[in-house]
């Protein structure tokens, strides 16, 4: 199989597992796991921050930073279709009483900084309080440019907000724009803006488990009160820091592969008669298929040991467990299959994951 669903379904590798084996363990509970210590100390110097936490998720990192910023009848502004809004259950709204004000995005995944101004409130008590801007880096595989992180946390700042970074692929972004191939003065100069980063472990960095959440140490004690409101402690969880500190060694260097792999996929469909490709800046291909046919193409796809995402604008990431052979593979299949394929008798299903 040449999976390319998503950058989550690497397996973790014969080095990983060895760490994983060799980790001195400790209740986290009581704060005495040396690994998941070790990882926190990390990664909080790697961002820059005072402090990190170690997450079970991106998903519960981003609603303890949320829970952690603001309080009962706050709101955030947040990007219409960003993960924190869209595709977290609405966790903020459901269990941190937290008002979403979401707001249009362009395909930088940009909110308009005059959107944003407008849509804080005045302090008065017709309005909930306007505490919070997230942004999310990269934005579909889109590193967003330093102009725009400076203006919009700026303006945020004016205004007395605190600005969270949804950083799930911070490393990809970080890569995909170091100078020199100096990746942490690339992760620094990204979150910098930010008071709070949730970075992925999971994902590109192929750890079977884990995010963290870094920011300020008074930040970080709250989050960690919702940690444990949330779900609850963990306890020998350096067996998933072990991973995790592992990846941090070794697969943020190597990320510029997943981003190489990722051109080579775009450049090798580029002219296919009824595909029109988006540009490959990190790990992530998005690729349109006209007349309705891009379920055909990844029910043919997956016949053919070939899976990924998405119906009209099908997905398709790379990671540690795909490599050049792969990519020309599924080049392969899916010029032939371009070629042969027509379009569906039945109209395309319009659910749409991101994962
Ligand atoms: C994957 C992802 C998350 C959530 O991470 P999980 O570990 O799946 O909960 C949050 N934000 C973005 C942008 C993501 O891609």
């Amino acid at each position: 199989m040449i999976d390319l669903r998503s950058d989550t379904v690497t397996q973790p590798t014969a080095a990983m597992r060895e760490a994983i084996l060799r980790a001195p363990l400790g209740d986290d509970v009581f704060g005495d796991d040396p690994t998941v210590n070790a990882l926190q100390e990390r990664i909080a110097q790697i961002t820059g921050k005072e402090a990190a936490l170690f997450m079970p998720s991106g998903t519960q990192s981003n609603l303890c930073a949320l829970m952690a910023h603001c309080e009962r009848g706050d709101e955030y502004i947040v990007g219409q279709n960003a993960h924190t809004y869209r595709y977290e259950g609405g966790g903020a709204a459901v269990l941190g009483s937290i008002q979403p004000q979401p707001l249009a995005q362009n395909a930088s995944g940009e909110m308009s900084l005059t959107d944003i101004a407008a849509a804080i409130k005045p302090i008065d008590c017709h309005f909930a309080r306007t505490r919070l801007l997230a942004l999310e880096n990269t934005w579909n595989g889109h590193p967003m440019s330093q102009a725009y992180l400076a203006q919009a946390t700026g303006l945020a700042r004016q205004h007395g907000l605190a600005v969270h970074l949804d950083g799930a692929r911070l490393f990809n972004a970080a890569v995909a724009q170091a100078e020199g191939g100096l990746v942490t003065a690339s992760v620094r100069r990204i979150v910098d803006h930010f008071d709070s980063v949730s970075v992925c472990f999971s994902k590109g960095l192929g750890a079977p488990v884990g995010s963290a959440l870094c920011g300020s140490h008074e930040l970080i004690t709250k989050a960690l009160r919702w940690r444990k409101v949330l779900g609850g402690g963990l306890r020998q969880s350096g067996i998933l820091a072990a991973a995790a500190l592992h990846a941090l060694e070794h697969h943020v260097d190597r990320l510029a592969q997943d981003h190489a792999l990722a051109k080579r996929l775009a450049q090798g469909l580029q002219g296919v008669p009824g595909l029109s490709v988006r540009s490959a800046q990190t790990n992530i291909v998005f690729v349109d298929v006209a007349d309705g046919r891009g379920p055909v193409l990844l029910e043919g796809l997956k016949a053919q040991g070939v899976l990924a995402t998405g119906l009209i604008g099908l997905r398709f990431v790379t990671h540690l467990g795909v490599d050049a052979a792969g990519i020309d593979h599924a080049i392969a299949c899916i010029r032939r299959l371009m070629a042969n394929a027509s379009a569906p008798t039945s109209p395309a299903p319009t659910r749409v994951g991101v994962y």
